[in-house]
C-alpha cells in the first residue's frame, strides 16, 4: 500500500528506545507528529514523541488503536509480534513490511533467506536436538561459533566451540533449544553499510563503516571505513541486493565481517536504522533517520552524503559507575557531539547515550572521540 504522507501526518512507532527517539526527533523536525506503543513509562521515545499508548506489543486492541491513528508505521525494533504487526498492516501502510521483518527476526531464518538468495555468509548448520548437534561441524570446521536460532542480543545467546568436546556444555549454556552452528570467522575488521531504499527500488547507501566491538557491543564507528574502494564498493552492491530481494523500503543495516582473505561475509541485516549509523545525524547531508522518514512517507530520499569523516563512540552505563559523566569536559570538544537518551537509570552495559567526533580525517576523528569519552570518565581529573 503506497501512500504519500505529508508534515502533520502522525506516523506510529512501537517501541520506546534511543532509535525511536532519534526518528522521533528527525520526524518532529520536519512537522511530522509521532505516535509510540510501549509496554514502559517515560521512555527514550515518548520524551521526544506526542503520544505514547502505553500497553504490550501483545495487545491487539491497543495496537489497532494505535495504527489507526497512523498514517504508516515504522519500527525501531524487529521484534514486534507476528500477529501486531498483521493488524497494523490491516489499517494502514507499514515499514519495512511484515515478510521483511519475519525474515529477521530470527537468526536462523535470516541465515537461510541469505544463502538461499546467494548471499555471502559463513557456512552454517541448523541444529534442533542434541542428536544434530554432534555431526554438525561436518562441512563447517571447527572452530565454530554455536548460536541461539532466535536472535540473542549483543552477543548473549552464542559460544565458541573450538573442539568436539565443546559442543554440548556450549549447547546447554545457551539454553540447549534450536541453534545455529556456524564457521568461526578469522575476520581482520567488522564493516556495516546503513543504507535506505524507497518505495520505487531506489537505492542510497551511505558510507561503509568500520565497526568496533567490545564484549559483543557496538564501541566504536568509524566512517567512511579506511579500506580499499573496491570493497567498500562490494559491500556496497551487496547491500543493494538484500532490500530487493524482499523488496522493502526504509533503512536498513547490513554487518560484515571482512575475512583475511579479502572475502565479505554478511553476518546480520537490521531492517531499520542502526547505532553504527548515528554519526550520520552529524555528518551526513541526511541522517538515516530522516531517510525513514522520507521512505515511509513516499518522499524523495535525501543526499547520504558526508561532510566530513566522523566517529561514534558509544556511552555505557559503566561511565556512571562514580558518579554523573563530566559532561563539562566533553562539551570542552568543540567537534564532538553528545547524544543522551534520557534513560532514567545507568546499569553497566546499558546503552546510555554517545559521542560523534567530526574531523577533517577518519583516524583524527577516532582518536578525538576515544579522548572525548575518556575525559568523562571521574577520575584524576576531577578536583
Ligand atoms: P552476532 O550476535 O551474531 O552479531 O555476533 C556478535 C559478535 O560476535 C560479532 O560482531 C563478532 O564480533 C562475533 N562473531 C559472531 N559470529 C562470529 C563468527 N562466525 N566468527 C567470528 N566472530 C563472530
Amino acid at each position: 500500500m503506497k501512500r504519500n504522507l505529508a508534515p502533520g501526518s502522525v506516523i506510529g512507532v512501537p517501541g520506546s528506545g534511543q532509535l525511536g527517539r532519534m526518528f522521533a526527533i528527525a520526524a518532529r523536525r520536519m512537522g511530522y507528529r509521532v505516535h509510540t506503543l510501549s509496554p514502559d513509562e517515560d521512555t527514550p521515545t515518548r520524551q521526544v514523541s506526542d503520544v505514547e499508548i502505553r500497553a504490550s506489543y501483545e495487545d491487539l486492541d491497543a495496537v489497532r488503536e494505535f495504527a489507526s491513528r497512523a498514517g504508516a508505521v515504522t519500527f525501531e525494533f524487529e521484534n514486534v509480534p507476528a500477529a501486531s504487526i498483521e493488524a497494523c498492516a490491516a489499517l494502514g501502510p507499514v515499514h519495512p513490511r511484515a515478510e521483511v521483518l519475519h525474515v529477521t527476526q530470527r537468526r536462523l531464518r535470516e541465515k537461510t533467506f541469505l544463502a538461499k538468495n546467494g548471499f555471502p555468509c559463513a557456512p552454517f548448520r541448523r541444529v534442533r536436538s542434541s542428536a544434530e548437534l554432534e555431526p554438525a561441524p561436518a562441512g563447517i570446521g571447527l572452530p565454530a561459533v554455536l548460536k541461539t536460532a532466535g536472535f540473542g542480543h549483543d552477543g548473549k545467546g552464542q559460544r565458541l566451540v573450538r573442539t568436539p568436546q565443546d559442543l554440548k556444555p556450549a549447547w546447554e549454556s545457551i539454553g540447549a533449544g534450536e541453534a545455529v552452528l556456524e564457521r568461526f570467522v578469522d575476520f581482520e575488521r567488522e564493516l556495516s553499510v546503513v543504507a535506505a531504499r524507497d518505495q520505487e527500488g531506489r537505492f542510497e547507501p551511505f558510507p561503509v563503516c568500520l565497526n568496533t566491538h567490545s564484549q559483543h557491543i557496538l564501541d566504536l564507528t568509524a566512517a567512511p571505513a579506511p579500506i580499499d574502494p573496491r570493497i567498500a564498493a562490494r559491500a556496497i552492491e551487496i547491500s543493494r541486493g538484500i532490500p530487493e530481494a524482499v523488496d522493502g523500503a526504509g533503512v536498513l543495516c547490513v554487518e560484515f565481517f571482512l575475512a583475511r582473505d579479502g572475502k565479505l561475509l554478511v553476518n546480520e541485516i537490521a531492517p531499520r536504522p542502526h547505532s553504527s549509523g548515528y554519526y550520520t545525524f552529524d555528518a551526513c547531508v541526511t541522517s538515516q533517520f530522516e531517510q525513514q522518514l522520507r521512505a515511509v512517507c513516499g518522499l524523495p530520499l535525501g543526499s547520504p552524503e558526508q561532510m566530513r569523516p566522523a566517529a561514534m563512540a558509544n556511552l555505557l552505563g559503566d561511565l556512571w559507575s562514580g558518579g554523573e559523566p563530566l559532561w563539562r569536559q566533553a562539551a570542552a570538544f568543540p567537534d564532538v557531539k553528545l547524544h543522551l537518551y534520557g534513560k532514567l537509570e545507568a546499569r553497566p552495559g546499558r546503552k546510555m547515550g554517545h559521542l560523534t567526533a567530526l574531523a577533517h580525517r577518519v583516524d583524527e576523528a577516532k582518536d578525538r572521540a576515544l579522548a572525548a569519552r575518556a575525559s568523562l570518565a571521574r577520575g584524576e581529573r576531577e578536583s
